[in-house]
C-alpha cells in the first residue's frame, strides 16, 4: 500500500511546491512593479516641490528688490520733506500738536531694510507658513510664493498711470454716507438737488433752534451740522477754511489741497494687509479723479517740483515758517522749482504717477523735522 501512494503524494507535494512558488513570483512581481510606481511618482513630486521652491526663492528676490526700492523711497522723501531747504524762516509758526520726527521714521525704514536683509528665505517661509522650507509641502510654498508675490504687486506693478480714471472709491464713499447719516440720507439721495438743498435748509433751521435750547451743554452741535446737511459726493468733511480765519495767517497749511471723494488711506501706523508688519503712512490719501487741479495749502516757495522715486510726480513747498507742505503722484505739475505761491495757487494736478494704486493725492504736512497728520489741517 506504501509503495503506490508513495509517488501520489510526492505528485501532489509537488504540483502544490509548484503553484506556490509561481504565486510567490508573481508576487515579488507584483510588489516590484508597485515600487518601481512610487519611486517614479516620487521622482515627480520631489521635481515638482523642486520646481514650487525654484519659484519661491526666485519670488524671494523680487520682494527683497521691491521692498528695498520702497524703503529707500521712504527714506528719501523723508530727507526731502525735513530739509529747511537753506530758506529762511521768516515768522516762525506755533509748532502743531501731536507730531513724529522725521529722525525716527527714517529710522523705522531703516532698521526694516536691514531686517529684510538679515532674514534668509528660510525665515521668510516660517514666517508666511508657520514651517520650514523643508518641511513645507507643495501647498505651504504654492502659498508663501503668492504671498510674496501680492506684496511686489502692492509695492511696485501698480506704477502706471491710468489716463481718466474714476476713482473706485465711489460707492463706498456712499455707503459711508450712509453710515454717518443713516436714514435721513438715504431718502435725501433719491431726490434731487433742489429738495436736498431745501431739506439742508430745514435741518439748518433745526440745528439752530436746537443750537439756541442747548447752547451751553452741546458746544458740538456744529460739526453734527454739517455731516448732516453735505450729502453731497465732492464735499469735503470739514471746513476748509477755518484755520485761517482763526489765525488769519496765510503761511500755516490749511484747508483741502484738492476736492476729494475720500481719504482714502489716513496718516499713521498701519498693518501691511499681506505681510503683516508695521509701516507708517506719513501723509493722506485723498482719491480724486486723474486732472482734478491741486491747490498750494498755504503761502510759500516750491523747494522741490520733480520727479520722488516712488511718489512720483511730486512737488514740496516750503511755507518759510517751519511749514512744508508735499503733493504726490501729480498727472501733471504746473508750477517749479524756486517759484513763489500764494494760498490757492494751482500747482499741478491729480494723478497716479511712481507707485499709487490708483488716481489720489498723496499730501503731506511737516513742520521743521516733524511729520504731522493733515487730515487736521484739511
Ligand atoms: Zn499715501
Amino acid at each position: 500500500m506504501k509503495c503506490k501512494c508513495l509517488p501520489l503524494v510526492a505528485a501532489i507535494l509537488l504540483a502544490a511546491g509548484i503553484v506556490q512558488n509561481v504565486k510567490a513570483q508573481s508576487f515579488e512581481e507584483f510588489v516590484k512593479q508597485q515600487n518601481a510606481e512610487f519611486e517614479e511618482f516620487a521622482k515627480e513630486r520631489q521635481q515638482g516641490i523642486e520646481a514650487l521652491r525654484n519659484e519661491y526663492e526666485q519670488t524671494v528676490e523680487d520682494y527683497r528688490r521691491a521692498m528695498n526700492r520702497m524703503f529707500d523711497s521712504e527714506i528719501s522723501s523723508i530727507d526731502l520733506m525735513s530739509s529747511d531747504d537753506n530758506i529762511e524762516v521768516k515768522n516762525k509758526a506755533k509748532a502743531p500738536k501731536a507730531t513724529i520726527s522725521s529722525a525716527d521714521l527714517e529710522k523705522n525704514a531703516k532698521d526694516a531694510k536691514n531686517d529684510l536683509a538679515n532674514t534668509s528665505s528660510g525665515e521668510l517661509m516660517k514666517q508666511l507658513t508657520g514651517t520650514t522650507t523643508e518641511e513645507a509641502n507643495a501647498q505651504q510654498v504654492k502659498e508663501a510664493t503668492n504671498k510674496l508675490a501680492a506684496v511686489i504687486s502692492d509695492v511696485i506693478n501698480q506704477t502706471e498711470t491710468t489716463p481718466n480714471e474714476q476713482p473706485k472709491v465711489e460707492p463706498k464713499k456712499e455707503q459711508k454716507a450712509e453710515q454717518k447719516q443713516e436714514k435721513e440720507i438715504e431718502k435725501e439721495q433719491k431726490k434731487d438737488q433742489k429738495a436736498e438743498q431745501k431739506q439742508e435748509k430745514d435741518v439748518e433751521k433745526e440745528q439752530k433752534k436746537e443750537q439756541k435750547a442747548e447752547q451751553k451743554t452741546e458746544p458740538k452741535a456744529e460739526p453734527k451740522k454739517e455731516q448732516q446737511t453735505e450729502p453731497k459726493k465732492e464735499q469735503p468733511k470739514t471746513e476748509p477754511k477755518k484755520e485761517d480765519t482763526k489765525t488769519g495767517n496765510n503761511n500755516i497749511p490749511s484747508g483741502k489741497p484738492c476736492t476729494y471723494t475720500r481719504i482714502s488711506s489716513p496718516f499713521g501706523e498701519r498693518i501691511h494687509p499681506v505681510y503683516g508688519k508695521k509701516s507708517f503712512h506719513k501723509g493722506v490719501d485723498l482719491a480724486s479723479p486723474n486732472g482734478t487741479p491741486i491747490y498750494a495749502t498755504a503761502d510759500g516757495v516750491v523747494a522741490f517740483a520733480g520727479v520722488c522715486n516712488g511718489y512720483g510726480n511730486f512737488i514740496k513747498l516750503n511755507h518759510q515758517n517751519g511749514y512744508k507742505t508735499g503733493y504726490a503722484h501729480m498727472s501733471k505739475m504746473v508750477v517749479k522749482t524756486n517759484d513763489k505761491v500764494k494760498k490757492g495757487d494751482l500747482i499741478g494736478y491729480v494723478g497716479s504717477t511712481g507707485t499709487s494704486t490708483g488716481n489720489h493725492l498723496h499730501y503731506e504736512v511737516y513742520y521743521n523735522d516733524q511729520v504731522t497728520d493733515p487730515a487736521k489741517t484739511l
